[in-house]
């Protein structure tokens, strides 16, 4: 199984990443499918056309950096929980991530969270900023983060008692 640092370098090296450039110049998605699967909800999903995955269906979704308006839309859409918002400008030293999340309860605006890597283990504390219900039993929840933590930080800890509601092949170890 991989650790975070090589999952994080599989995916930084896909077509799914933004560039370093990208990041700097405001919120993005960051699509975090490396894997050749026959999938493409994500590429319906962006109004702005900044998502392709055309044919075959199995290609890796690439995303067309300079498109994006980091709206958000394809985070729900995503049956794979793996479409985050990025944005690395929130203010001096914070970064706000939006993701995707499947538990209840939800998280208010103001609480304070356990913020965890892609392997679900804790990284830092969140602060909660908004949570709004996104398609299909998705939510979506932005979190602020320390800005160090921009490209680890993709989940939040559920709430004690937190009942995962999502698609079961979904369900993170906590
Ligand atoms: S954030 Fe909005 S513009 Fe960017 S890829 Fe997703 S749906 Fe498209
Ligand atoms: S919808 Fe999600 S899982 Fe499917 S191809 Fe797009 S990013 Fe990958």
């Amino acid at each position: 199984m991989l650790n975070e640092e090589a999952i994080l370098n599989k995916i930084k090296v896909s077509p799914g990443y933004p560039s370093k450039e990208r990041f700097l110049k405001g919120p993005v998605a960051v699509i975090e499918c490396p894997e050749e699967i026959p999938c493409n909800p994500c590429e319906e999903a962006c109004p702005f056309g900044a998502i392709k995955v055309g044919e075959p269906i199995t290609n890796i979704p690439m995303l067309i950096e300079d498109k994006c308006v980091g709206c958000g839309k394809c985070i729900s859409a995503c049956p794979g929980l793996a479409i985050f918002l990025v944005n690395i400008n929130y203010s001096e030293k914070e970064a706000a991530i939006s993701l995707p999340y499947e538990f209840f309860p939800l998280p208010n605006v103001g609480d304070e969270v356990d913020v965890l890597n892609r392997e679900g283990k804790f990284i830092c504390k969140g602060k909660v900023i908004k949570v709004i219900e996104g398609e299909d039993h998705t939510w979506i929840i932005t979190i602020l983060i320390p800005k160090e933590f921009f490209e680890v930080a993709r989940g939040i800890k559920p709430l004690k008692g937190g009942v995962f509601f999502g698609k079961k092949e979904n369900y993170m170890s906590l």
